[in-house]
């Protein structure tokens, strides 16, 4: 399982492609991306390989901003509607998760009576209380209030429609780094994934967040107070 992402100038499709490519090793049963432009998110996802999943990726939808996915299921059939990502409700949230939400029914029960689930994934409930909490707060405050939740591992990636030039991204004892670039950020479950456009990488520690731009990277921790750490350079044989 592997997640990819990238926030920049170039056509981020191909990017997420290769990077879950090089995350194929990982292992995995199903795989897709979401992407953000001008007309909105799209997304594409499929059960089986990597290539499967670019099989079913339109070729003519470019846009700068993206998330990408290779899912190992614990939590409901690997199965095209069970691949990430996974939409919220309303559709205004699209994420990505590698990891296990060990206290899922119980969240689905306290909070998220009155929601629809499209999925058989434990990955589902975090969208959509984000998207509970977000209708009374900041989303950045939704989300850490969602993973104050949660027990268990994560590393998530996820898109808002109403902050088209973010991605919001969060790990909890699932591997996840934030990649910079020139005018560029990425975001990769190892190094490996994306050591072909940038050899700069931000550490994560457990129960942080990064607010992740174009030009910027800012991280907090889960009570929302800031965190600084420089990039580390990472040497791979490539
Ligand atoms: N628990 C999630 C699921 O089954 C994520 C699995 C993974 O790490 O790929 O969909």
């Amino acid at each position: 399982c592997g997640i990819t992402g990238y926030i920049g100038t170039n056509d981020a499709k191909e990017i997420l492609l290769k990077g879950l490519e090089k995350l194929e090793y990982r292992g995995y049963d199903s795989a897709g991306i979401a992407v953000f432009n001008q007309d909105g998110v799209h997304i594409f996802k499929e059960k089986g390989r990597i290539a499967d999943m670019r099989a079913v990726v339109d070729g003519t939808v470019t846009a700068k901003v993206g998330i990408g996915h290779t899912r190992w299921a614990t939590h409901g059939a690997p199965s095209k509607g069970n691949a990430h990502p996974h939409q919220s409700a309303s559709g205004r949230f699209t994420l990505v998760h590698n990891g296990v939400i060990e206290n899922e029914s119980e969240l689905r029960v306290e909070y998220l009576q009155d929601v629809k689930f499209n999925s058989d994934t434990d990955t589902e409930v975090i969208v959509q209380l984000v998207e509970k909490f977000a209708k009374d707060m900041e989303t950045e405050e939704a989300f850490m209030k969602t993973l104050r939740l949660l027990n268990g591992s994560y590393a998530i990636a996820m898109l808002d429609t109403e902050a088209t030039d973010t991605i919001f991204v969060a790990k909890n004892k699932s591997p996840l780094l934030v990649g910079v670039g020139e005018d560029f950020h990425v975001v990769a479950s190892d190094a490996m994934a994306m050591i072909e456009i940038t050899d700069q990488f931000i550490e994560l520690m457990d129960k942080e967040i990064v607010i992740v731009k174009k030009d910027q990277a800012d991280i907090y921790n889960l009570q929302g107070e800031v965190i600084i750490r420089e990039p580390y350079h990472a040497e791979l044989d490539v």
